[in-house]
């Protein structure tokens, strides 16, 4: 996969993302952060980024603006216990596969079948359906190919579904993100998904507010225009913060 070799969102860029996306969908927000971190992409390209794809290039993202490490918290489903769990962007990106946008061909029940991995457009599609059997039937219908007969002609068991839906997953290893964790307290282990689209705007939203509170900070303090302040490099804008509250 060509990842791209981001510098990183600036200031200016995080409040901007955190302005336009604040209250819209997880896809939108998905969407919108590439719209900044891959500036060169057009925006159709984005949308057809598999989600294996459009979240290595968030994690690339979230690596070059926030750092590689990354401090998860899960609670115990046994006995709610809070747990925090380390990752790091770089270890994650190792699950990439530059397989999932082309289509494959598999074996499955008898029958030859072609696949390719879902992206931003498949789940839109699917977040429409009225409950998740039905979005799982939109995302394979859309993702999935039969050479001898129209898909909505097969007998959709269970089996088959769960089947097929396994071999989407393997073309697209890191379009969901399993960690496994184990209770100190209890002992309990279980498997948690890390959704990186939900973890990196969270951070955005709390990188925004915190921003906003030093450009209103030093604005009194010392005069300075919102631009100027946000076009500080962090080092420099958090000096002035120190002398300001000193
Ligand atoms: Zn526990």
């Amino acid at each position: 996969m060509a990842l791209s070799n981001s510098t990183g969102l600036s200031a200016a860029a995080v409040i901007d993302i955190w302005e336009q996306g604040a209250g819209r969908h997880p896809l939108d927000q998905a969407l919108l952060l590439l719209r900044y971190a891959c500036p060169d992409e057009p925006f159709e390209t984005l949308c057809e980024w598999t989600v294996g794809e459009r979240d290595a290039r968030l994690l690339e993202a979230r690596r070059s603006t926030f750092g590689d490490r990354i401090e998860g918290y899960a609670a115990c489903p046994a006995c709610c216990n809070g747990l925090e769990f380390e990752l790091s962007c770089e270890g994650l990106l190792g699950l990439a596969s530059t397989r999932g946008s082309t289509w494959h061909k598999v074996e499955q029940a008898g029958y030859s079948w072609d696949l390719r991995g879902p992206n931003s457009r498949d789940l839109a599609a699917a977040a429409a359906a009225p409950d998740v059997d039905r979005a799982r039937r939109i995302i394979l219908s859309r993702c999935i190919r039969n050479g001898t007969a129209a898909v909505d002609e097969f007998d959709w068991t269970d089996e088959l579904q769960a089947a097929l839906a396994a071999r989407l997953s393997e073309l697209d290893p890191l379009a969901e993100i399993l960690i496994d964790l184990t209770c100190a307290a209890c002992g309990h282990a279980w498997q948690t998904v890390f959704d990186i689209v939900n973890f990196f705007w969270n951070e955005i939203h709390l990188r925004s507010r915190r921003l906003l509170q030093e450009v209103d900070l030093l604005a009194r303090v010392y005069g300075w225009t919102e631009v100027e302040i946000l076009g500080m490099t962090d080092q420099r804008r958090s000096l002035y913060v120190g002398m300001a509250l000193s």
